[in-house]
């Protein structure tokens, strides 16, 4: 990293425009230390397939080609492409409703036209997304959100049958801007459709390209984060184009953020640390949907779990759930540097939140300590009385930077991404304003009965008496747009109101995470 540092930085990060005020991805990477290219190559994230080659060329230096003679893309290695198919076809097993949303499609194309630019991970399941967007007619440019997530030999894939990728694993700051540019700024190519994760891609052409939003029909966007920077455009009153939030959608937080993280972050704790679980004691901090889904697998291995909330409902669920008082969020310096100061030794640190900033890493690159990388995405940080805590993937986004991710569950997180897509670009001239909106409820619906058959299930029907008496149509959608949702355009008081109430009623509250970390020193 340090090498890149050297190189004329694309300097996005330090704006103080009203983007760079919530941390990206990015934002902390520039003080990472130095690792070499290898070691973030020595295994994949989360194919099967490892590169064993120790060719530490920087993929920006290589020329490649693909078997057709094209070299619009950047990737690690083109000849991975054979194994990167493999891994998307073992994905496609797992994802048939978007296989049938590409055969529901044939003949009619939804997406032709639409020329989209795409910054996710770049793994096997996004690859069976690119691949339908492209049967369903679009043509696709792609990067990667993540520097750590991306699988080498699928990125090589998708550039094989045409898909321009500039992404590789282990990419430095600079390279990431670079590939996001890329991605961009074609000559004769101009995107109409944007699809983030994290709101990086967004940033980057209200920044460097506004010029390229005339032709925006509009934004989707799938993270916590990146919505967030939505709203705060259009509260601003400079989103110029509509913007789907798919993070909460139904289908995406009910699934993605609760199963995903149920399912994978026992397997990226395993594969990093070879930790034992049972008898363990675990502090999770945030107990939404990703909280939820975390605790619940930790306490299935036996740890002792203890969860930090700062929201009283999400609070009193702990405390049903767990029986005891004793939540991963997307918010900023919630594990600090005087909690790890106070850590045991082997304590092992990890983050499964959207950025890199839940945990305060920048606080730990003082003199004083010393780092030690022990394995890819596992580094020990060592105090000066020999005290080690180990910090896992430098506290970016554990299941996805370490481990694989439960294939259905992107499906139905995928599909929701295709459906909205499709619905922006085909959307009348008047359907959609300059605002963030959430897909239709009967929208959600139709992503949920595309994943029914997986399990053989048949919906009950609704008779004509029952539909009446409920007020529902008996085709859905069959929930009311307000159902648990928590809009914040819907509560009747102004900010200062709210926050002027928080100080009356709330200063009696202590701090969660201080009090547990203590409870588990302690114990
Ligand atoms: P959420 O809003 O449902 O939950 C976050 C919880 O953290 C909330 O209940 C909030 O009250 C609590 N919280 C905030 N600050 C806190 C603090 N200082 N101390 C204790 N609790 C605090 O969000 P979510 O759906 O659970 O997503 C959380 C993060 O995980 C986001 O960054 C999201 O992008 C990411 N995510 C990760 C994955 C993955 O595969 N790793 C999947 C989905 C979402």
């Amino acid at each position: 990293f340090l090498g890149n540092k050297a190189r004329a930085q694309i300097q996005f990060v330090e704006d103080k425009q009203e983007f760079s005020r919530f941390p990206t991805k990015a934002g902390r990477r520039s003080l990472s230390r130095s690792i070499s290219q290898s070691s973030t190559d020595s295994y994949s994230s989360a194919a099967s397939y490892t590169d064993s080659s120790d060719d530490e060329t920087s993929p920006r230096d290589k020329t490649q080609l693909n078997s057709k003679g094209t070299s619009d893309f950047c990737v690690k290695n083109i000849k991975q492409a054979e194994f990167g198919r493999r891994e998307i076809e073992i994905a496609e097993q797992d994802m048939s409703a978007l296989i049938s949303l590409r055969k529901r499609a044939q003949g009619e194309k939804p997406l032709a036209g639409a020329k989209i630019v795409g910054c996710t991970h770049i793994t096997a399941q996004t690859a069976v997304l690119i691949e339908t967007l492209v049967a369903l007619g679009a043509q696709c440019r792609w990067t990667a959100c993540n520097i750590y997530s991306t699988q080498n030999e699928v990125a090589a894939a998708l550039s094989e049958i045409g898909v321009a990728v500039f992404a590789w694993k282990g990419e430095s700051e600079d390279d990431f801007w670079w590939c996001i540019d890329k991605c961009v700024n074609m000559e004769g190519w101009q995107p109409n459709m944007i699809l983030d994760d994290g709101g990086d891609l967004t940033h980057w052409v209200y920044k460097k390209y506004p010029n390229v939003f005339k032709k925006i029909r509009g934004i989707v966007e799938e993270s916590v984060t990146g919505v967030h920077r939505l709203y705060q455009l259009s509260k601003a009153g400079k989103l110029c184009v509509p913007a789907m939030n798919v993070n909460d959608s139904v289908t995406k937080q009910k699934f993605d953020n609760l199963y995903c993280c149920r399912e994978s972050i026992l397997d990226g704790l395993k594969r990093t640390t070879d930790v034992m679980f049972g008898g363990k004691q675990v502090v999770v901090c945030g107990y939404g949907e990703v909280g939820k889904g975390c605790t619940a697998a930790l306490k299935a291995m036996g740890s002792i779990v203890y969860v930090t909330e700062i929201d009283p409902i999400c609070a009193l669920q702990i405390g049903f759930r767990l029986g005891f008082f004793s939540g991963l969020l997307g918010n900023k310096n919630v594990v600090t540097r005087d909690q790890l100061d106070r850590m045991k030794n082997g304590s092992i640190v990890c983050n499964m939140g959207h950025s890199n900033t839940e945990i305060d890493v920048a606080s730990l690159r003082t003199p004083e300590l010393t780092w030690e990388r022990v394995r890819s995405q596992v580094d020990h940080v060592i105090w000066p009385d020999g005290k080690r805590v180990i910090l896992l993937a430098e506290g970016r986004l554990l299941n996805l930077s370490c481990s694989t991710v439960p294939t259905f569950v992107l499906s139905i997180t995928a599909t929701t991404q295709a459906l909205a897509l499709i619905e922006l670009y085909n959307a009348p001239e008047g359907r959609y304003k300059q605002d963030v909106y959430l897909l239709p409820k009967k929208m959600d619906e139709y992503v949920a009965s595309l994943h029914l058959p997986t399990f053989d299930a048949h919906l009950t029907e609704l008779s004509d008496e029952q539909a009446k008496y409920l007020g529902l149509n008996k085709n859905g959608p069959f929930k009311p747009n307000y159902y648990r949702y928590n809009h914040p355009s819907k509560i009747p008081l102004n900010d200062t109101q709210i926050s002027d109430l928080c100080t009356i009623y709330l200063q009696w509250i202590p701090t969660a995470t201080t009090y547990m970390f203590s409870l588990v020193q302690s114990s």
